[in-house]
Order: C-alpha cells, then structure tokens, then sequence
C-alpha cells in the first residue's frame, strides 16, 4: 500500500516556479511506516494512473482553480480502488463537492499537519471517516517539509513558511478567515533548519510563503499603548522581536541567498523593519497595492493603504532599503472608470515598482465579497451548462465569464481589453530592459528579462486570455522560458552548509524601545 499527494493542474509546464509547499510538509506528516508517499505535482508531468494500485491512499490538494482537474484525479484513482482523500481551501470550504464530484471517500478541513496521520491509518484499517477537522494548528506544531523528496531541477524558487494567519481583513481575501487573523509564528530555529537544507541541495531562491511578513506594524503597538493594553503590547512586541531574530539569523547564510515574501505596504513606514529585510537579503515583496484611488482602497476595506502621491512615496521607500516590489492592482472595482486604468499604469511607472501584476476583481469563495455577491444575486442566477455562475470553477474554463460582479460603467469586455493593455505597456520589451538595470551582472540581466516575460505568460494563461489557442500559446512559451531559468536559478549544492550559530536569541539589529 503506497501512499500517493497529488498537487493536481490541466497544465504541466515540465519545470515549475514555485515548489508546492504542502506536498512537501504532509510527506512530513507521513508516518515512515508508510514509506516515501509519491509526490506528484501536476504543473510539471501529470499523474502516472498505472502507479496507482488497489489499496494505495490518495490524497488530493485543491483551490478554486485547480478543482476540476482535482475532481477528475480524484474520480479516476477512486475507480482503480484507492483511498480518496481532499483537503486544501476548497476542500475545506465546499467538502460536499469532493464526495458528490471527485469520488471522495473523506475531506480534511482546515490544517492537514497534526490528522494527516489519524487519515492514512484509519484508511489502511479500512474505516474513514467522513470529514477530519483538522483546525488551525499552532506554530510549535508546523512540521519541516521533507526536502530530502524534491526532484532534482524541478523549481526555482523554494518556498519556506514563517507564519501563517493575517491580522487585516480586505473584502477580497480569504487567508484571514480560513487561516485566522492571530498570527502564528514559527520559531527561528525551525525556518531556518529549512532555509540550510535547501541551500545544501543547490536552492538559493526561496520564497518565504507567507500570508503576510510584517504581522505586526507601528501603528499596532501605538494603539495598544494608548490604550494601556499591557499584554497586548508585550504579544506585538514578542512577535516584533522574532521577527527581526529571524532576520538577523538569515543574514548569516550564505551570502548568493535571495528571498521573496508578501508583506503589507505599512512596513514602508518602518525604517529599521526595511533595513533588516535589505540584510537578511529579502530582496522582493509582493506589495498588495490594489487601488491607487481613495474610493477604490474603502471599496476592498484596505484604507490602511495610501493612493496617490503618498502611495508613490511609500513604495519608493522599500526600493530605497534595496527591497522590490511585486505591485499588486486589482481592476474591476465598483469605483473603477476608464481613466483609472492609465492612471494605474502610470502609477506603476512612476513608483519605479519591479513587478507587477494586474488581476480583474473576482469573487473568490471564503471571502466577504463572495458573501455579498451570492447574496445579492439570491435566486436570479446566471447558469452555463447547467452549473450557477456562484460556482464558477466547475464551469469549463472556456466558458467561464471573465468578470462576474457587474460594474456600473463598463462591461467585462472594455474591463479586459483595458487590463490587457496595462499588462502590455507595463511588460513591453523595452520597459523590461530598463527594469533590468536593478541587477548588475548579464546573466543577472537575462535572468530578470526572462523572468519578466515568463510572469507575463503564466498570467496570461490563467487570467485575462480570452481563447483557448491564446492561452496554449502561452503556455507554450512559458515551458520555453521556464527551462533556461531553471537552470539560471539553481546554484553549486552545498552539502557541508551548517546553520548558523546561536539562531535562535541572537540579538536583534534594531528593536522599537
Ligand atoms: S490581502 Fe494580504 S493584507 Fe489583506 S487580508 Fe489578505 S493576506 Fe492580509
């Protein structure tokens, strides 16, 4: 009996970007007994079905976009008599679906790391249950990936978790409410036991796949000490100081290291937080910009973030601490009219941001504007072959509408074509050359030119195409790039690499009072 995590995807590109993080820590989770699960992530080679025997358990991992492809691994594995288990967001959200359409025999909700095991032995007994609530484990029980199962040249970019959990609360995001908004955070000594193993096996790029990296701001701690909160203020300044421990501790690994994380725009305020993020070599953030208007940002409940002129300022500010910024603009938005498209893309040049991407406001399920938009809809809604648009993710991706909350001025085709627009002008081969500058050497220039386009073409293939021959040409050439990149992003193996002393207290480079 072998136990088989399927990451599942239509499209396989043969070398991926980002390793799928969860693969990796429930193979952890995997009791040794067992042996090695089979990981199989589909956006590199699809599943080999005639490795799957009578017996074997199966455990699939799903998002909104994925499902599908999920359902029918899921389908197809139930009838050569394996063990079906879901889990992921969507499973979490909508775990009826997985039994009524992927052949689920149970559905894990919430975190996978503490039942995993509970599931496999009750499956190899033969007694499942139905749903394992696996809730919101704490940060001392997050579990190390098993890096030793990585296949060799699969990724660029490595991904390690730091914390899970966001403290805001924007209308288009679900991570708040599926991972909760208490932070929990990992021990130095536990990130950086995996930053090290990584290293030794020739991943420099790593990708701290964070809900948000900067769980604590100033203005926090300010609120709780006006308000005489004393425990408030040492739980914010605990984690204040962790995360600068860990910071510090990153900036003793080897020195061709380079780290990508999210983090919300209010760390531009935060000079000292910069800092220690230039020296840990944490060189890119994607920054969730989302409106450069005033409306646009109360429209998503994102007014902590600034517009105009002050939003320029503050995100010059992190390229000032040598951070760059993947600018997050979300189009679509009620608030939206024909000239904030030009406004954005200018926006965008004038903040000298890295990156961008440029995404059409959708519902997505879990959050507060897919509780609203369900209900105002009631019972007048749309269906494509038979299935509401409420459930768009099990319509044909072909036939799915490309914007479903109705805007009062333009319709979703003059939405996309201008989205299409800002893409172009924004990842133009000339206006990409120029960004290049960031980087010194020609090979560091070739790296970034690549990765640009190869940022354009995976998007293109997922959001704002309109056809199917478009997007299979996108994805052509994103197979394209993603080879020579692979190769660009890998380094010398250092097997030797031992951590660095004392991680765990070290002092901090700079702590407020
Ligand atoms: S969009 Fe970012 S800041 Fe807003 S709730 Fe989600 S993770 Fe947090």
């Amino acid at each position: 009996m072998r136990i088989h995590l399927i990451n599942p995807s239509d499209i396989s590109f043969g070398r991926g970007v980002i390793t799928p993080r969860w693969l990796y820590v429930l193979a952890a989770a995997t009791p040794r007994q067992y042996g090695d699960p089979l990981l199989v992530d589909e956006t590199l080679v699809q599943l080999d079905f005639s490795t799957v025997k009578k017996g074997d358990i199966v455990g699939i991992g799903i998002h909104t976009a994925n499902v599908l492809r999920g359902y029918e691994v899921g389908r197809r594995v139930r009838e050569l008599g394996a063990w079906v288990v879901y889990g992921g967001i969507h499973a979490t959200l909508y775990p009826e679906e997985s039994f009524e359409l992927g052949g689920a025999h149970a559905v894990v909700k919430g975190d996978g790391d503490d039942v995993w095991p509970t599931v496999i032995q009750d499956c190899a007994a033969g007694t499942p249950e139905t749903i394992y609530d696996g809730g919101r484990v704490g940060s001392d029980r997050f579990l190390e990936a098993r890096w030793d199962l990585l296949p060799e040249k699969g990724y660029m970019f490595a991904s390690v978790q730091t914390v899970r959990g966001c403290p805001k609360h924007c209308s288009f995001c679900s991570v708040w409410r599926t991972d909760g908004q208490k932070p929990r955070q990992r021990s130095t000594d536990a990130v950086i036991n995996e930053i090290v193993e990584l290293r030794r096996r020739g991943y420099r790029f790593i990708t701290l796949s964070d809900d948000n990296f900067y769980p604590v701001t100033l203005t926090d701690i300010v609120l709780a000490e006006k308000q005489g909160n004393q425990a408030r203020i040492t739980e914010l300044k605990t984690l204040r100081e962790e995360r600068f421990e860990l910071m510090e501790a990153m900036s003793q690994l080897p020195k061709d290291m380079v780290f990508f994380t999210q983090i919300t725009m209010e760390a531009a305020e935060d000079s000292a937080f910069l800092d220690a993020m230039s020296r840990a070599r944490i060189k890119g953030a994607l920054v969730g910009i989302e409106a450069v208007t005033e409306e646009g940002l109360k429209a998503v409940f994102k007014d902590f973030n600034y517009s105009g002129e002050n939003l320029v300022a503050r995100l010059k500010e992190f390229k000032k601490h040598n951070v760059h910024v993947l600018g997050s603009f979300i189009f679509g938005l009620h608030t939206d009219r024909a000239e904030t498209f030009t406004a954005t893309a200018k926006l965008a040049l004038e903040a000298d941001i890295t990156f961008a991407q440029f995404v059409m406001m959708t519902p997505f399920p879990g959050t507060v504007d897919f509780q609203k938009w369900e209900k105002d809809l009631g019972e007048n809604v749309q269906k494509i072959d038979g299935v509401p648009v409420t459930r768009y993710w099990l319509i044909p991706p072909d036939k799915r509408p490309k914007l479903y909350t109705p805007h009062p001025t333009m319709n979703p085709e003059e939405i996309r074509m201008r989205t299409q627009k800002v893409w172009d002008a924004f990842y133009e081969n000339g206006a990409v050359w120029k960004r290049s500058n960031c980087v010194k050497s020609m090979k560091a220039k070739l790296a970034f030119f690549l990765i640009s386009k190869l940022y354009r073409q995976m998007y293109a293939n997922t959001g704002i195409a309109t056809d199917s021959a478009r997007r299979k040409s996108s994805t052509n050439s994103a197979k394209w790039l993603t080879l020579p990149l692979v190769w660009i992003f890998r380094a010398k193996p250092m097997p030797d690499l031992q951590k660095p002393a004392n991680v765990a207290g070290v002092r901090p480079f700079a702590i407020l009072n």
